[in-house]
């Protein structure tokens, strides 16, 4: 039961391996920071190998079952999750404020979305429908969708509930059983998901092991009764990950990192423009894979649109998440040290920031927020992913150059332009290698539209009706009528 007291995580933390809530088999366990505070808000099992095979064993015999229910039915169950999940939004959302950092209102709006997740796919669960194929006389032909079986997720600290709920419900949805590895620096969030999911679902539908990467998420993508993973995370990792499940042959879904740029012609609104860079690279203190990082800016405009930025990014509140500043801390020293580095890079590479460049002097992770200007596009800070608060501004001429300087990164995320031209618009979406295309508003879309990347942003995609088919297999049955 969730703690009385104005905290709102639980007494302790268990593994979710059927009905059976328990430690880790050695008995360890891992502390959890908050990264506003550096204080241990609480613990949770650190997770072995063994703990994930007895999930996988676990989640394939309730497969068993829960293939058998019937589509209506698992969708009546979904849609159960999503009202307990907005039911507990207030706790949710602190949770992940407390341990991730971002700010309150934002992690708000992420439970709401993780709560739209199983209600969409609810509605799908019950539309997953195959083909009938007409060959002669003889033969009736038609394919069948069928589950997979036990698929695997494997879960990044960024948005934690959300990206629980982005993979899980679908595979759900399909009629499998799921066993999830929640991120180890911020991993409450998904178990507490976990637990709304365990109280309306039959025992062994969902499995959850905490516990490091290269121990649990190593052991469930080279199991081999692991028949899917999707991973979201590092490029690097995604490369591990990919490996395993290529040796174990599983399916895999790699959802990776991104350099993603925001082309601002002069033909558009200055202040809405300089609003959407804001809000593409700074929120979630840039910690997002989608965040536009690259801000690429007519040359006619560019100096008006720079002082405007500056402006508004030096008057940020910055703080502790729950105090809903406009931008929290990051998620540990570690990678506050990561993103300082590359600061100290941009300095050698491009000379002081515009503004920013510093840690803030207090407890906690926090860094002003930064910004790079007149960034040669061929610098590794405009190449390479920083994930922290941190724009490169670079200047173009004309719409050739705008396109080629989007294109000239090794990732393919997302891309967005900001123009009143509708034809300058369509030419960008046509052009440019990334898996979302936002027009006039970045992280437009939502749980409905497709979600994945290009290049090494990597493999396959989320969200829409079409991330089904990440958890589905077809099966095509051929049957001879010509006997009498
Ligand atoms: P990470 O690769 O370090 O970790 C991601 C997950 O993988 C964690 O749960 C971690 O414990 C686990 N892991 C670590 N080592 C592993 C191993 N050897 N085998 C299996 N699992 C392992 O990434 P991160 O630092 O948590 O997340 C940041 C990265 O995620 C950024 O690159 C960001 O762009 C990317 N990301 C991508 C998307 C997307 O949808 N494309 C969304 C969010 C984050």
């Amino acid at each position: 039961m969730p703690s009385t007291s104005s905290s709102p995580f639980r007494e302790s933390y268990t593994l979710e391996i059927g009905s059976g809530q328990t430690g880790s088999s050695n008995g360890e366990r891992t502390p959890v920071y908050n990264p506003s505070t550096a204080e241990v808000l609480t613990e949770v099992p650190a997770g072995t190998a063994d703990d994930l095979d007895r999930a996988v064993t676990t989640a394939s015999e309730a497969f068993e079952e829960w293939r058998l229910v019937t589509p209506k039915e698992r969708s009546r169950l979904l849609l159960k999750v999503a009202e307990r999940i907005t039911e507990a939004e207030d706790r949710l959302a602190r949770i992940e404020t407390l341990e991730n950092g971002r700010p309150l209102v934002d992690a708000r709006g992420q439970v709401q979305r993780c709560a739209r997740h199983f209600e969409y796919y609810a509605g799908i669960a019950d539309k997953v429908q195959g083909t009938e194929i007409p060959l002669d006389e003889d033969h009736v032909n038609y394919t069948v969708k069928e589950p997979l079986g036990v698929t695997g997720h494997i879960v990044p600290w960024n948005v934690p509930i959300y990206l629980f709920a982005r993979s899980v419900a679908p595979a759900l949805a399909a009629g499998n059983t799921v066993v999830v590895k929640p991120p180890n620096l911020a991993p409450v969030g998904g178990l507490e998901v976990g637990y709304i999911l365990n109280e309306v679902l039959p025992d062994g539908v969902v499995n959850i092991v905490t516990g490091s990467g290269s121990v649990v998420g190593d052991a469930m993508s080279k199991h081999p009764d692991v028949e899917s993973i999707t991973f979201t995370g590092s490029g690097s990792t995604g490369v591990k990950v990919g490996q395993n499940a290529a040796s174990a042959i599983s399916d895999v879904v790699l959802e990776l990192g991104g350099k993603s740029p925001l082309v601002v012609y002069p033909d558009v609104d200055i202040d809405r423009a300089v609003t959407e860079v804001i809000r593409g690279i700074f929120t979630g203190a840039g910690q997002i894979c989608s965040a536009s990082s690259r801000a690429l800016v007519h040359e006619e405009i560019h100096d008006r649109f720079v002082e405007q930025l500056v402006e508004q990014v030096k008057a940020f509140t910055i703080g502790p998440g729950i105090e809903n500043p406009d931008m929290g801390p990051l998620i540990s020293e570690s990678h506050l040290e990561d993103v300082l580095e590359y600061i100290e890079l941009g300095r050698e590479e491009v000379g002081d920031p515009v503004t920013g460049g510093e840690r803030i002097d207090r407890t906690g992770y926090f860094l002003r927020p930064t910004v790079f200007n007149n960034v040669p596009n061929e610098s590794r800070i405009a190449q390479e992913e920083i994930f922290g608060p941190v724009l490169t501004v670079t200047t173009f001429s004309d719409e050739g150059e705008a396109i080629e300087l989007a294109n000239d990164v090794e990732y393919g995320l997302a891309a967005g332009v900001m123009t009143d031209d509708v034809g300058k618009a369509h030419r960008f979406a046509k052009e440019v290698k990334a898996g979302q295309i936002y027009v006039n508003e970045w992280f437009a879309g939502g749980n409905e539209t497709p979600f994945g990347g290009f290049k090494q942003s990597g493999v396959g995609r989320d969200n829409g009706t079409q991330a089904i088919e990440n958890f589905t297999q077809i099966k095509n049955v051929c049957v001879n009528i010509s006997y009498r």
